[in-house]
């Protein structure tokens, strides 16, 4: 379909290839580039050698991006003072000027696409595609909230009350904002903490994951481009027990706004609840997942292959909304497992910046020790139905671990979560759907789910039976977009309210009832 120029009746040129030609050449202006970067704070930090670390990339470990230095405890602690002092004066900074300065952020993301793509590819390993879908994302995530912002904060809000009495609820800040992200979405998540948190009125420390801490910074120099100012929001790359620790143990820190882990967020909520004078904070945290699909016997095969292949190996599985365990109906299992395995023989594993690349590295060599850890031991078993070859002369310099479908009895085997592309397949009688459902509820996560059913009734009484923040009837269960499917779990999946839907700024506000009698 894509190997020749099609163009449709309006001459529009239907070639995906060509399509992302002008995208692919910009980013090759980007390709050399070397990066040497330090914390970007409210006030000058001073260089210092042994604070900075190495920057390499994941597909080709030989090339060293650059540089960054990372945040001493002592100036995330003056990071801080910097963002209390600021506060008082952002928050009463009229919400049109703080929506306008998240707009322009928007735009200038916009622009610099291609370059952000490029390092999303050179240190967090994306593939072209997921590198498009992520800035996208990062974009709608401004406007969306600068929308949001703009509809809910700008305008008190009118309350009906007895005659003599004018009531009115106002929003505003918290305070100090700690936002701690991941490497997964090193521009999409970070971006959407750190402007949901500044458009509400609140100062933002923010802690970036150490591997993708370029990216970072780079994002941050066109915040401040759009006109954020430098103590209002802040980068304090560095790792987590250094930096995340010291802003979670800070009893100034008002809320943090966190995507990661679920032990992550418990150690952040324990470190949160142990400080002393402090006031009760705000935590949201947006974690991980056990994600399941059942899929039953009036499903369409072609259909579900092409859905769990999508949910389970795109981004190299390393999506917290990818597919970890399915679930077929054991009259079709022999049919869609059949089609999976021709599927998966067809899967390019390689550089993400070749358009043929279907399955990028995953991001580091401690990522990779722990997933082939996993798969040796079901391969020891003899529980490998499936796996996508991988040409051994890429794995010398990259951590690339090839998509694999291993067999299991249930998903409550399952101890973790193994982030990374494996998919993990049990079966289920006729009947027994129920159970399956208690089971997967039982584990207590409840992230994404998918059903594939052509019985209209049954996928709806799955779908709603299943206690999980998003569920997908008849697609794949990955890729929620911003306004149209917010997105969060519940149980140890996180706290909600969801990213990218109506709730989500609320939980960054106070709100203030004020009762006049006229
Ligand atoms: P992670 O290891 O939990 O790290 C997340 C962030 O927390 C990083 O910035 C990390 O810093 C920091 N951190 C580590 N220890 C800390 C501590 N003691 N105190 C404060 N901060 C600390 O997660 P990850 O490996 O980056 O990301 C993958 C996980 O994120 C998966 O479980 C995935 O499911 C989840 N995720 C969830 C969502 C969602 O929306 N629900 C979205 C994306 C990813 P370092 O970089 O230095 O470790």
């Amino acid at each position: 379909i894509y190997g020749a120029d099609r163009l449709n009746s309006r001459g529009i040129n239907l070639n995906i290839n060509s399509q992302y030609q002008p995208l692919i050449d910009e980013m090759a202006t980007h390709m050399d580039t070397t990066y040497d970067v330090r914390p970007q704070l409210a006030f000058d930090v001073k260089v210092n050698a042994e604070r900075r670390q190495a920057v390499t990339c994941p597909f080709d470990r030989r090339d060293t991006l650059g540089h960054v230095q990372w945040t001493s405890a002592e100036e995330a602690s003056k990071a801080i003072d910097a963002a209390w002092a600021a506060f008082p004066r952002w928050e009463q900074t009229p919400v049109e000027e703080r929506a306008a300065i998240l707009e322009r952020f928007g735009d200038l993301m916009e622009t610099h696409t291609a370059e952000l793509m490029t390092l999303c590819s050179r240190e967090g390993g994306k593939l072209l595609t997921d590198g498009i879908a992520e800035i996208r994302e990062a974009v709608d995530f401004c406007r969306y909230y600068a929308n949001r912002a703009r509809a809910d904060f700008a305008e008190p809000t009118e309350l009906q009350g007895p005659t003599g009495e004018h009531n009115q609820i106002l929003l505003g800040g918290k305070g100090v904002f700690a936002c701690i992200s991941p490497w997964n979405f090193p521009v999409a998540i970070f971006c959407g903490q750190m402007v949901a948190a500044a458009v509400t009125g609140n100062t933002v420390v923010a802690k970036p994951a150490e591997q993708t801490s370029l990216v970072a910074h780079r994002v941050v120099e066109l915040l401040r481009e759009a006109g954020m100012p430098h103590d209002v929001v802040q980068l304090l790359p560095g790792d987590g027990p250094t930096v995340g620790s010291v802003l979670s143990s800070d009893p100034r820190i008002t809320g943090v706004c966190f995507t990661g882990s679920t032990q992550t967020a418990q150690i952040i909520n324990r470190s949160l609840a142990a400080r002393e004078n402090a006031p009760l904070p705000t935590l949201i945290a947006e974690t991980g997942g056990l994600n399941a699909m059942i899929v039953d016997s009036t499903a369409l095969p072609e259909q579900v292959v092409n859905d769990v292949v999508q949910s389970a190996f795109q981004s190299a599985g390393q999506r917290c909304s990818a597919l970890r365990v399915l679930y077929v109906q054991e009259d079709v299992a022999e049919r869609v497992i059949g089609l999976l395995k021709g599927a998966m023989d067809e899967l390019k594993i390689g550089d993400p910046r070749d358009l043929g690349t279907d399955v990028g590295p995953v991001i580091d060599e401690e990522a990779r020790a722990g997933l082939l850890k996993h798969i040796e031991e079901y391969r020891s078993q003899g529980r490998v139905i499936a796996e996508a070859a991988v040409d051994k002369t890429i794995t010398e310099h990259g951590t690339f671990v090839a998509p694999v479908a291993l067999r299991i009895d249930g998903i409550d085997s399952l101890e973790s979560e193994q982030f990374g592309p494996v998919l993990h397949i049990a079966t289920w009688k006729g009947g027994e759907v129920d159970k399956v459902i208690d089971t997967i509820n039982g584990l207590g996560y409840g992230l994404t789910f998918g059903v594939h059913s052509r019985n209209e009734s049954f996928a709806n009484a799955v779908a709603q039976k299943i206690r999980v923040g998003n569920v997908y009837v008849n697609r794949n269960i990955i890729g929620a977009v911003v306004g149209v499917q917010p997105f969060g779990g519940q149980g140890f999946s996180g706290t909600g309210p969801k990213a990218g839907g109506p709730h989500y700024l609320h939980r960054f506000a106070t709100e203030k009832t004020r009762t006049v009698n006229t």
